[in-house]
C-alpha cells in the first residue's frame, strides 16, 4: 500500500473573523448605514466597524468571558448589533442572538438552557429586561447597547453601557485563528415541539454558507449591490446577510426596528438599495405602502421572500407592477438557513413567461453544498416527479447534526428529517406542500399549537381540543381552534374561550378563531389528524375585525 498523497495547500481554519477583516481591508470605505432606535441615521465604514468589534472583543475579554461562552444580543438590525456579531465569534465567544417576540418565560428558559454570561440589548427591550433580569441568575451583566446614561439607573438589574465599555479599549487586537469547528452562533428555534432548540454553528459552517448565499445562483450578492435585510438579525442570523455583504464588500443598510411599509420604503430609496429579504407579511406592508402612494422604486432590482411561502400575487406585482425580480426561497434555523432558491436556469428562463412563472413560485433548487431527498413513511426515497410527496429530509455542511446540549444526533441515517413535506420535480425543484411538525408560523414566527391546546383543554368545558395552521391573507397563517366540547359545556361560546386565554398566553398566540364540532378526526393508530383537519379548514374564512 502507498501512502495516501496529501495536497500541499496551505490549511487556513475558515474563520468567521476573515468576513469582517476581509471587507475592512478591501472595501474598507464601503458603508454600513443604520437607521438607529434613536429615530436617526447612523455611517460608518467596514473600516470602522472592525476597529469597533476588536474593541468590543477587548473589553469582553476584560470581563472575563471565556472563548466557548455564549454572550445573548436582544437587538434589531443595526451597527452595533453587527459589531457584537463579530466582537464576539471572533475571539471564540459564541453569538447567542435572542428573538425578542418570544414572551419572557421562553426568553427566560432560553436564556438559561443556553448559559448566556452577559447579554447586549438595544434599549428598546429595556423594559423586557427588567423583567428577564431576575429571572436570569446566571447572566453576569446587562448590557444596553447605548452611551452611559445621565441618571443612575436602578440597581435591581446588574447594567453596564456598550459605549463607555467600547471607549476604554484601543482596538488593537489580533483575531486568533480558531478551529474551523469551534462554535460561533447559537439560534433557537421553536419550530419543533416542546422547548425551543439551538442550532449551533461552528465557524466553517457560517463561512461556507457565506460563500454559497453569494453564489450568482443563490442571492447572488455582489460589491455593486446595496443590502437591505428585513429579516432581523435574530432570526437565523438574517439569512446570513451580515456574512455575505461584508465577504463581498457589498454596502450594508440596517433598518433598525421600523419595519413598516413607509419606513423601509423611504430607507430603500434614500440609501439605493438593489438588494432585501424579508418574509411575505414584511413585503405586504411595502407593497401597500407603494401602490396607496402611487411610488416607483428607483433602484431596487430584487429581493428574496422566504420563511413562508410568498403567495403568487405578491411574486408576480413585485415583478409585473415593479419591475422588482422575486426569489423565493427555503431554509430553516437548523440549516443556517438557506436551503433552496428559486432561479431559472438559461434554458428555462427561454420558455414563455407562465411556465417560467410556475417554477418560480416554487422553493427552488438546492444551492451547491445541499443536498434533499423526499421520503415515504417507512424512510424510502419517493420519486424526484414533482407530483410524489413525502417527508423533506436534507444534508451539508452548514446542515445541523444535533440540538444544542443533547446527547443524540437529530438525523436519519445521516440526513436531517425538516419536518417539512414537499415534492420535487425532474428539474431539481422543490415545492413545500405541507407541514409534519406540529406548528404555526405566522408573519414569520412561531407559534408552538400544543401550548394553545393545553390552555384550551384547561377549561372545564373542553373535552379535547386541536390547534392548527389556517391560510391567513396577511400573515401566512394564523392558529384555529377545533374544539370538541364536554357534555356539560353546551353552552360554552367562542368569546368565553378566546377570554379564557387572556394572560396565559402571548397576545398574539391566541387563537383568531375557534369553532366546535363534535369529533375530531383521528388516523388508524388513534392520533389526532393534524393533516386531515388541516384539509377541513384549508379555506376557513376569518371573522371579521368587528366579530373579533
Ligand atoms: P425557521 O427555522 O424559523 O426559519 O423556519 C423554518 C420553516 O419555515 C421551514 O421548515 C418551513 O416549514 C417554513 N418555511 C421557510 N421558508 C418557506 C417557504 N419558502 N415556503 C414554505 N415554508 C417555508
Amino acid at each position: 500500500m502507498t501512502e495516501p498523497l496529501l495536497g500541499q495547500m496551505m490549511d487556513i481554519p475558515l474563520n468567521v473573523s476573515m468576513l469582517l477583516r476581509h471587507a475592512a481591508r478591501y472595501a474598507g470605505d464601503t458603508e454600513i448605514v443604520s437607521r438607529r432606535i434613536e429615530g436617526d441615521i447612523h455611517r460608518y465604514t467596514y473600516r470602522d466597524c472592525e476597529k469597533r468589534a476588536r474593541q468590543l472583543a477587548q473589553a469582553l475579554i476584560r470581563l472575563g468571558v471565556q472563548p466557548g461562552e455564549r454572550i445573548g444580543t436582544l437587538a434589531w438590525n443595526g451597527y452595533r448589533h453587527l459589531e457584537a456579531y463579530y466582537g464576539t465569534t471572533g475571539f471564540g465567544a459564541v453569538c447567542h442572538t435572542i428573538n425578542p417576540r418570544l414572551f419572557p418565560e421562553q426568553i427566560a428558559y432560553i436564556v438559561a438552557h443556553a448559559d448566556d454570561r452577559y447579554i447586549l440589548f438595544d434599549t428598546t427591550f429595556a423594559p423586557l429586561v427588567a423583567e428577564l433580569a431576575p429571572r436570569c441568575p446566571n447572566v453576569k451583566g446587562w448590557i444596553a447597547l447605548a452611551d452611559a446614561p445621565k441618571e443612575s439607573p436602578p440597581d435591581s438589574v446588574p447594567l453596564l453601557y456598550y459605549e463607555p465599555l467600547l471607549a476604554a479599549e484601543d482596538g488593537e487586537f489580533e483575531w486568533p485563528e480558531l478551529d474551523e469547528r469551534l462554535a460561533s452562533y447559537l439560534c433557537y428555534t421553536s419550530g419543533t415541539t416542546g422547548h425551543p432548540k439551538g442550532a449551533l454553528y461552528s465557524h466553517r459552517s457560517v463561512v461556507l454558507h457565506a460563500y454559497g448565499a453569494s453564489l450568482t445562483g443563490a442571492m447572488g450578492i455582489s460589491a455593486r449591490d446595496s443590502v437591505l435585510p428585513v429579516v432581523p438579525m435574530f432570526h437565523v442570523n438574517a439569512w446570513g446577510i451580515p456574512h455575505a455583504a461584508p465577504l463581498n464588500g457589498a454596502k450594508l443598510v440596517l433598518p433598525g426596528k421600523d419595519l413598516d411599509g413607509k419606513s423601509l420604503y423611504e430607507l430603500m430609496e434614500a440609501e439605493r438599495v438593489t438588494f432585501s429579504a424579508g418574509v411575505p407579511t414584511v413585503w405586504m406592508g411595502l407593497l401597500a405602502h407603494v401602490r396607496e402612494g402611487g411610488k416607483r422604486f428607483s433602484s431596487l432590482e430584487r429581493t428574496v421572500i422566504g420563511g413562508s411561502s410568498c403567495p403568487p400575487a405578491m411574486l408576480r406585482s413585485f415583478e409585473d407592477d415593479y419591475g422588482v425580480r422575486v426569489i423565493h426561497a427555503w431554509g430553516m434555523t437548523e440549516l443556517s438557513p438557506l436551503g433552496t432558491l428559486a432561479r431559472l436556469n438559461w434554458e428555462q428562463s427561454q420558455r414563455p413567461r407562465e411556465e417560467q412563472r410556475r417554477l418560480l413560485e416554487k422553493q427552488g433548487t438546492v444551492i451547491f453544498g445541499v443536498d434533499m431527498k423526499i421520503v415515504d413513511a417507512n424512510g424510502a426515497e419517493l420519486p424526484r416527479d414533482g407530483v410524489a410527496f413525502g417527508d423533506l429530509y436534507v444534508r451539508g455542511p452548514w446542515v445541523i447534526d444535533r440540538y444544542f446540549a443533547t446527547e443524540t444526533s437529530a438525523l436519519v441515517d445521516g440526513w436531517f428529517p425538516t419536518g417539512d413535506v414537499a415534492t420535487i420535480d425532474s428539474e431539481g425543484f422543490l415545492h413545500i406542500t405541507d407541514r409534519s411538525k406540529d406548528v404555526v408560523k405566522s408573519g414569520g414566527e412561531w407559534i408552538s399549537s400544543s401550548e394553545v391546546e393545553n390552555i384550551a383543554v384547561a377549561h372545564p368545558d373542553v373535552a379535547e381540543a386541536a390547534c392548527i395552521a389556517c391560510p391567513h391573507p396577511k400573515w401566512g397563517e394564523r392558529p384555529l381552534l377545533v374544539v370538541v366540547k364536554r357534555p356539560t359545556g353546551d353552552g360554552l361560546t367562542r368569546e368565553a374561550l378566546r377570554a379564557f386565554y387572556e394572560g396565559k398566553l402571548a397576545k398574539w398566540w391566541i387563537p383568531d378563531d375557534i369553532v366546535f364540532v363534535p369529533e375530531l378526526p383521528h388516523t388508524a393508530t388513534g392520533k389526532l389528524s393534524k393533516m386531515k383537519l388541516r384539509d377541513m379548514f384549508r379555506d376557513h374564512v376569518w371573522p371579521t375585525k368587528e366579530r373579533t
